[in-house]
């Protein structure tokens, strides 16, 4: 028989992984946290610019919806970690937390790392074990398949009847990200959906658009369609030196590129610079009250200068003024204003994107405990299932709420 050398293993020490050992470590189990990087705390450190937007004041089930019609599926994480159970974890380990804007939490103090410290300074007085600098390379597994520990990259073998899969996605591997969880869930006969960038920029064909990069806007609409599938997201948005980023360009990312992939050719992206203005009533405005300005001047008082200035430069009307256009001139900058087509011109790296999206298929994951279907034992939580969320809180209030019904249900499953 196989001497257990913990009760639960923990592979990744991101939200996940530090949510996971703290919920199995307050039931009484012996827990090992294991990391790859030398130190703890997973994407954390760097997330919401070291400030970390851990959640947000959305409800269960809008909360879900934004992760597409996947995300029924944390239904009981969340009623486990969610929001609410997230801040009362932080209030009571001395991080106050605020919404900044009505929408966005972050802790108090503004360090990320509070929030870290949250989970790892009970661990410690729990007695858990941590390993930095230890890279998982395999799941043990008895003759009968159920799971009973860890490989190490060593060679060393740490035995325990339940393994916590907890390594993240392969986004910005400067970061953290790695594929080895993915290859570790294979080896264990997981389906793994194609890994793609989310929460990254887009990159777009479009040269005009290119000298108006460190440009913002804060009341965007971006909007796909491609045959049957679209896609639309509103709010800020910033021009880069080759696209687009900004809370509205990335949040779309998690769908687009996997689309836009699928058929390049139908691909319909379009952009509206500022859903506030009713274009039509405005430019009739600056023809009648304004004719003798020029047009670019009379745009740059509802979009910044320069953008205004692409826009007549793009249409060729640099120097033209407001009385000199016809009803049908207005329609076509009206169309240019609300639906800008853009085209996507690549794959945004890995390197450069702020989550992944596919993963560990979700199907083949118990809902009401994160634990395998395939192999008795094993559990998943965070980034490295198929379930991606837009930007503002999501990914890591996710993280934590699949990671704490992982802890709990691997401890409850040691005492049954
Ligand atoms: C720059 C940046 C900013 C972000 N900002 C936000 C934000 O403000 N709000 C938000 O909700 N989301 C944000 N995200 C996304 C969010 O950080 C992730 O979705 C979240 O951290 C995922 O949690 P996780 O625990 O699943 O994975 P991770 O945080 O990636 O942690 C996984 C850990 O597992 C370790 N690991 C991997 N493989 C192994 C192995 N074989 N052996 C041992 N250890 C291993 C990794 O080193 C890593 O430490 C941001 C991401 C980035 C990159």
């Amino acid at each position: 028989m196989i001497k257990n050398d913990y009760d639960v293993i923990v592979c990744g020490s991101g939200p996940a992984g530090l949510s996971a050992a703290f919920a199995a470590a307050e039931l009484g189990a012996r827990v090992a946290l294991l990391e790859k990087q030398r130190e703890l705390g997973g994407k954390i450190p760097y997330s919401g610019n070291g400030r970390c937007n851990f959640s947000n004041v959305l409800d269960d089930v809008p909360f879900m919806n934004s992760f597409g019609r996947a995300g029924r599926f944390m239904t009981d994480a969340l009623r486990c970690g969610g929001r609410d159970w997230f801040c009362e974890h932080l209030r009571s380990h001395d991080v106050p937390v605020t919404v900044t804007d009505g929408f966005h939490y972050f802790p108090e103090s503004g360090k990320a790392w509070d929030v870290v410290d949250s989970f790892l300074l009970p661990l410690q007085r729990a007695g858990a074990d941590f390993r930095t600098d230890t890279v998982v390379s395999a799941v043990c597994r008895t003759p009968d398949g159920a799971a009973c520990g860890v490989r190490l990259a060593s060679g060393e073998e740490l035995y325990a009847k339940c393994v916590i899969l907890a390594c993240g996605g392969t986004a910005m591997s400067a970061v953290g990200g790695t594929a080895q969880g993915l290859r570790i869930a294979q080896q264990l006969g997981h389906r793994i959906i194609d890994p793609l960038p989310a929460m990254a920029p887009l990159y777009l064909e479009e040269e005009w658009l290119r000298e108006l990069s460190g440009v913002s806007l804060k009341n965007v609409q971006l909007q796909f369609v491609s045959g049957r599938n679209h896609g639309k997201t509103n709010g800020e948005m910033l021009f880069t030196y080759d696209g687009i980023s900004g809370p509205a360009a990335l949040s779309l990312s998690n769908e687009a590129y996997r689309i836009w992939l699928e058929h390049p050719d139908r691909f319909d992206l379009k952009l509206n610079f500022d859903t506030r203005v009713d274009w039509q009533r405005q430019i009739d405005t600056f023809r009648k009250q304004d004719g003798n300005k020029f047009l670019r001047s009379s745009l740059s008082s509802f979009l910044p200068k320069s953008l205004a200035h692409a826009v007549c430069k793009q249409l060729g009307w640099e120097e033209r003024k407001n009385q000199t256009l016809k009803d049908t001139e207005r329609d076509t900058l009206v169309r240019l204003l609300t639906a800008c087509p853009l085209t996507i011109s690549q794959l945004c790296p890995m390197e450069r994107a702020m989550a992944m999206s596919g993963g560990v298929t979700w199907k083949e994951i118990r809902p009401e405990t994160m634990e395998s279907r395939l192999v008795p034992g094993v559990y998943f939580a965070g980034e490295i299932m198929d379930l991606t969320g837009p930007c503002g809180g999501y990914n890591i209030q996710f993280a934590v709420a699949s990671g704490r019904l992982a802890g709990l249900s691997a401890a409850n499953s040691l005492r049954s």
